[in-house]
């Protein structure tokens, strides 16, 4: 299976050390309810379509060869007519249509990645693989981090912490230098419920990263109200990290920004605060975790 990217940012300052360019790959093996980026969801090609950005000029329903497209239709495509060929969003004057998915060799993304190198260097920044799963192509990281590697790249990886251990030693960890890990309930009953697939193969991977010490590792909890961001569940989530060795858990604020991403792929709005947590939510959970941590212990450097 070849790895879409959803796509590259440049001179990101918050996903690692340094100035940055994030690649995100599409496909991911968990189906999070929360999920901030859903178009990175689906490993294949998908159409957005936004009905803010339609001027209603009918090219896409004329050019469609699947008679998918519905002008008097709200949601604009029927998904289960529709072959993902593209076409009606290159002929889409106004964005309205979006093709999703692009395929890169490793050697055309490095060259891509390569035009930042005067600002990792001199930022102590680098690449990072985030997704969606990037884990799930190591043949492909493989090929990418040598090539990257070979220009002293700092190499940091975003991962749902869902992957195949033996693979991803073999193959992405030898070129990682930092590894962001997602660590979103202790209750397995809870991570199925809400990700659709138990933690079991995540909090192993997560001890034997931490127990190898072959890279850094940083856990994540990302504060979804009502669902992750309770007493209940960052307590457990701070005995676990602390028992595995951690020295930190990172709290990742609510983003509702991919709700509307959602709509536009046709699936349903999660029944979800449709906001930002004010800063003060935030600060009070914050609040909350540090009383956690000094609970269980007053030495925990975490
Ligand atoms: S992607 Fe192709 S099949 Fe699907 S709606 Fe657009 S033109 Fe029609
Ligand atoms: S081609 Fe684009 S702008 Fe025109 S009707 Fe279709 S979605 Fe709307």
């Amino acid at each position: 299976m070849q790895p879409l990217l959803v796509d590259i940012k440049r001179g990101s300052l918050e996903d690692g050390p340094g100035i940055r360019s994030v690649v995100f790959f599409k496909g991911c093996p968990l189906r999070c309810v929360f999920c901030h980026s859903p178009e990175t969801q689906d490993h294949r090609v998908e159409i957005g379509f936004s009905v803010r950005r339609c001027v209603r000029c009918g090219a896409c329903a004329e050019i469609c060869p699947s008679q998918a497209i519905d002008m008097s239709f709200s949601g604009r495509i029927h998904r289960s007519k529709c072959n993902r060929c593209g076409a009606c969003a290159e002929v889409c004057p106004g964005g309205g249509l979006n093709r999703i998915g692009t395929y890169y060799s490793p050697e055309e993304l490095c060259e891509i990645l390569l035009r930042d190198i005067a600002y990792y260097h001199h930022s102590n920044g680098g690449v990072t693989l985030s997704g969606g799963e990037c884990t799930l192509h190591p043949d492909y990281l493989e090929s990418l981090l040598i090539l990257l590697k070979n220009h002293g790249i700092h190499i940091a990886i975003q991962t749902s912490g869902y992957f195949d251990y033996r693979s991803f030693r073999k193959k992405v960890l030898p070129y990682c230098d930092l590894v962001y890990i997602d660590v979103k309930f202790a209750d397995p009953r809870l991570h199925k419920l809400h990700t659709g697939k138990s933690n079991r193969r995540i909090l192993s991977n997560f001890r034997t990263l931490l127990r190898e010490k072959r890279v850094e590792v940083h856990p994540r909890t990302p504060l979804i109200p009502g669902i992750t961001a309770s007493y209940r569940n960052l307590y457990a989530i701070a005995q676990l990290a602390w028992e595995a060795g951690a020295n930190d858990v990172a709290l990742m604020p609510y983003n509702p920004m991919g709700f509307e991403m959602a709509s536009n792929l046709g699936r349903p709005k999660p029944q979800l605060p449709e906001e930002f947590m004010t800063p003060e939510e935030e600060k009070s959970v914050k609040e909350m975790f540090d009383g956690i941590i000094a609970r269980l212990s007053p030495k925990s450097t975490l």
